[in-house]
């Protein structure tokens, strides 16, 4: 069952083919045994990482030779148990690491199975939403604009049916479909008008499709056979994180090294020699650095997810926290997109009524004078119909609360048509009969619907005041003043929509003729003046922005002034102008860059000016983030380096084009994920942090010891144990942490700046460095005090532990010894860390084969004071400090 050169084929041909049909679709168990022949309806070489690879990836790192390597030189020695020792730690860091890597995994694919494609399919006659990997050839899908398309076929059935091709073939234009057109075989693919392909997406009208391919077969799935690259692609960050691992193993060799000459030239035995620069390495090597970032930034998206923001991606996660410049959409992101119409202009009588009422509750009286109109005057009449006739959204009553089902533009004249018992239902009912329709475009700005009543055709349109005006029968001196009066609605934060309308229709019902029948023949009726109050919390969030060194940009499809109205409630800064979309036609990539640097409110713009903004940013060193929801919007959002789909109201074209998707379409959200970002960012530095220092310890004290001609303070058992088992969990337990109160202070950090820059490496290093000296000194007390070199060790071993444990605080920052609550797995690590501690101490077992000694009180007391005082010190620097800054 399959059909070469479909493009060729009459439909009926094609349904005998794939034995469908277009009603019925396929039936479930027939799709079910498709999907076994044809397999998933994915391009492959996106494969998910399996967890032998993972698995692969923990066994294949450096820390692992190294261990391995020291356990080998222990069974060499003669010294057996502590070569197991060595094995189950290796085991222990594979283990642990691969459980945590694959349980990021996890997250991760749940998350993107949100965001996943979807097609709507006839299976048994019914017509449902499936994932649209369960496409299979034979299946009839129905396609309506803003969809994507996710198979190949031929057209069965369509009204109006455009789609845009432009990921396939490069052709910017739409293209028109109809099931009547055949191709050739060898018609190029731009050209068969009678074909959707995979990856392209409707533009306008719908269709039914059968499907004839999916998967690699498509035309997509050709192409990306070609330039498929299968290795994973690391992150900015991962590389950063790479490559700071090879710094510490660099920094690891060196002092190896310079410990193996110390020794030689110290005339030490070769057999002890070599295991002290094998403890050193082990020391050194940053054993959870690679996973940590995938972990964090997987917590992160998860995080993100519970608060309203899809992320697709981890580089996205990690490119949020340094947005420096936002560009939204005003109506339903900064606003509520609930829309109510309050002021009414007539032309005819030159009156202006206004309209009571809240939301889209249909209760509500028409004023005139702050009185109830008691008649209604059949100007007002005529335009409350063209209104109510040229909308398509309903009105539904969802327990007490009402709710509008299509655009809220048109809800709200639905809403006022109810206030006054111009009802939709009834108008049908009465004889209205509608022969045509040209949905509203963001492009064109207008919509025409047509009507037959008593045998007479009518259009009635409506849509930007300015765009009606044009269209009008209007003399340009009423068209100046009717501006005026738009003008005036605007100012006060109002969207206003023209309403006209052209009786005796006389021409066909298609689109173009209808459309060049409007040209300067348009009755205007007048406008109504809708007001859209702004959310909540938008001003709000929009200063945490603009404190956050973020710029916002509104850019939106309604009149300057309205747009500069709201934007100066919800105070957005640089508002003094508005520039418009027909003067961002005009300009050069410098005059925009400049107007961009003092502008933040873009009116009138059509999606092609938000493609221009956003490639004028990325020229620039800025991080921008752009919001969409149209078919035409996917250029923009593609383009921007954070692009954020409307989860309600966007199309399907515009998520797939995205990096993030708002489910709750909210401003705020956009703040909340930018946040997030730089949390899990400052959260992947303290762990560099804990990290890096706690290595710096173990290192400065055995290197110092050496030099000192001190017994070796620790060994290598119990470095793997500090490393291994003491500081893996609280260093985890820093992805929980909560964000430094100052954390939307800051400016937006600078992208190609070094995780690590030179003065945070100096703090670490004199951090680490003190700590490290503390366990030297309480290990130098205790052989001092003629305590066993057993028992001096132990005493080392602990204060390193709990010095280290200490330093979290330090870690911390600014929460220190607060918001516990906000971070519990810091608490139970550290619990778990000292049992664990206390456990390598006084358990028999693991005395002999750590060589360890349980301690007294008065050792204790020497733990305290060698791992707490150095905390004491680094916290009574940074005091020191501030208060040198602040005077
Ligand atoms: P935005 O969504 O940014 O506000 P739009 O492109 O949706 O911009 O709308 C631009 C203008 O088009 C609005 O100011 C309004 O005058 C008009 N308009 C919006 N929606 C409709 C609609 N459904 N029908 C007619 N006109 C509309
Ligand atoms: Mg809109």
């Amino acid at each position: 069952m399959e059909a070469n050169n479909p493009q060729s084929m009459k439909k009926e041909k094609l349904l005998e083919i794939y034995k469908s049909d277009i009603d019925q679709g396929l039936s479930y168990e027939e799709a079910q045994k498709r999907l076994e022949t044809h397999g998933k309806n994915v391009l492959t070489g996106k494969e998910k990482v399996s967890p032998l690879k993972i698995l692969f990836r923990n066994f294949n790192n450096i820390i692992v030779y190294l261990l391995t390597l020291a356990s080998l030189v222990s069974f060499i020695m003669d010294e057996p148990v502590e070569g197991f020792a060595v094995i189950i730690a290796i085991l222990v860091a594979v283990v642990s690491g691969f459980i945590s890597e694959y349980k990021a995994e996890k997250s991760i694919d749940a998350l993107k199975e949100m965001t996943r494609n979807t097609a709507k399919v006839i299976r048994d006659g019914q017509i449902k939403e499936i994932s649209s990997e369960n496409l299979v050839p034979g299946d009839i899908i129905y396609l309506e604009e803003g969809d994507l398309i996710t198979g190949d076929g031929s057209l069965v059935k369509s009204t109006n049916f455009a789609a845009i091709e432009s990921a396939l073939t490069g052709e910017s234009e739409s293209v028109e479909k109809t099931e009547d057109f055949i191709s050739e075989a060898d018609t190029p693919l731009g050209d068969q008008k009678n074909r959707v392909f995979t990856g392209t997406a409707v533009t306008r009208g719908n269709a039914y499709v059968l499907i004839t391919e999916t998967g690699m077969k498509t035309e997509l799935g050709k192409i990306s056979q070609m330039i498929q690259s299968s290795e994973k692609t690391q992150t900015p960050l991962e590389k950063q994180l790479k490559r700071l691992g090879q710094l510490f193993i660099f920094f690891a060799v060196v002092v190896a090294f310079a410990v193996t000459l110390l020794g030689i030239y110290q005339g030490e035995e070769l057999y002890f020699i070599i295991k002290l620069g094998i403890i050193i390495a082990i020391a050194a090597v940053p054993e959870a650095l690679p996973a940590v970032s995938t972990i964090t930034l997987a917590l992160g998206m998860k995080t993100m997810a519970q608060n309203a923001a899809l992320v697709k991606s981890l580089p996205a996660v990690e490119t949020l926290g340094s947005t420096t410049i936002i560009c939204t959409d005003k109506t339903g992101t900064l606003t509520e997109n609930q829309m109510t119409v309050t002021d009414i202009y007539t032309k005819k009588d030159q009156e202006i009524y206004s309209v009571t009422g809240d939301g889209y509750s249909p209760q509500g009286d028409i004023l005139k004078d702050q009185k109830k109109i008691d008649q209604m005057p059949d100007a007002l009449h005529q335009m409350i119909l063209a209104g109510v006739l040229s909308s398509n959204a309903n009105l539904s009553k969802e327990g007490q609360e009402y709710k509008v089902v299509g655009d809220p533009t048109e809800g709200g004249v639905v809403v006022l048509g109810e206030k006054v018992d111009i009802q939709k239902e009834a108008l049908k009912v009465e004889g209205f009969e509608r022969f045509a329709e040209r949905p509203f475009n963001s492009n064109d700005k207008y919509m025409v619907v047509g009507f037959e009543y008593q045998k007479e055709k009518s259009l009635y349109i409506k849509g930007a005041p300015d765009v009606l005006l044009e269209l009008s029968d209007l003399s340009s001196d009423e068209r100046n003043s009717l501006s005026k009066v738009n003008e005036d609605f605007a100012k006060e934060g109002k969207r206003v929509i023209g309403v006209g309308r052209i009786n005796n229709y006389e021409g066909s019902h298609e689109e173009k003729e209808m459309v060049d029948a409007l040209k300067g023949n348009v009755d205007f009726l007048g406008f109504f003046a809708i007001m859209d109050p702004p959310r909540e919390d938008v001003k709000q969030a929009i200063d945490e922005a603009q404190n956050a060194g973020i710029r916002v940009l509104m850019i939106t499809g309604d009149h300057p002034k309205t747009a500069q109205t709201i934007a100066k409630k919800i105070g957005i800064s640089n508002v003094d102008k508005v520039v418009t979309g027909k003067e961002m036609d005009g300009m050069t990539k410098d005059e925009l860059l400049e107007t961009i640097k003092s502008t933040a409110i873009y009116a009138r713009v059509s999606p092609e000016n938000k493609l221009q903004i956003v490639d004028v940013l990325n020229d620039e060193d800025e991080i921008t983030a752009m919001t969409g929801d149209g078919v035409n919007d996917a250029p923009a959002l593609n383009g921007a380096d954070i692009g954020i789909a409307m989860g309600i109201r966007g199309t399907q074209v515009a998520k797939d084009a995205s990096d993030m998707i708002l489910t709750d379409d909210q401003f705020s959200t956009i703040i909340k994920a930018v946040k997030e970002g730089r949390i899990i960012f400052s959260n992947i530095q303290k762990f560099i942090y804990f990290l890096f220092s706690c290595n710096v310890v173990e290192i400065l004290a055995i290197f110092i010891a050496m030099i000192m001609r001190l017994p070796v303070p620790i060994l290598a058992l119990q470095i793997l144990w500090l490393n291994l088992v003491v500081d893996v969990l609280p260093a985890m337990s820093l992805a929980w942490e909560p964000g430094d109160d100052d954390i939307m202070t800051q400016k937006p950090r600078d992208p190609k700046a070094p995780i690590v820059s030179i003065k945070f490496l100096v703090q670490m290093l004199f951090e680490g460095a003190l700590i490290g000296l503390g366990s030297l000194l309480a290990f130098y007390f205790a052989i001092e005090s003629d305590l066993s070199l057993e028992i001096a060790r132990t005493i080392a071993f602990t204060t390193m532990a709990f010095g280290q444990l200490f330093h979290l605080f330090n870690v911390r920052g600014q929460h220190m010894f607060v918001h516990f609550t906000k971070n519990i797995y810091l608490l139970g690590s550290l619990v778990i860390s000292s049992l664990v501690m206390l456990v390598a101490i006084y358990l028999p077992f693991l005395n002999k084969v750590m060589y360890t000694e349980p301690l007294h009180l008065n050792h204790w007391l020497i733990v305290l004071l060698g791992s707490f005082v150095p905390t004491l010190l680094i916290q009574g620097f940074r005091l020191i400090k501030n208060l040198v800054i602040n005077q």
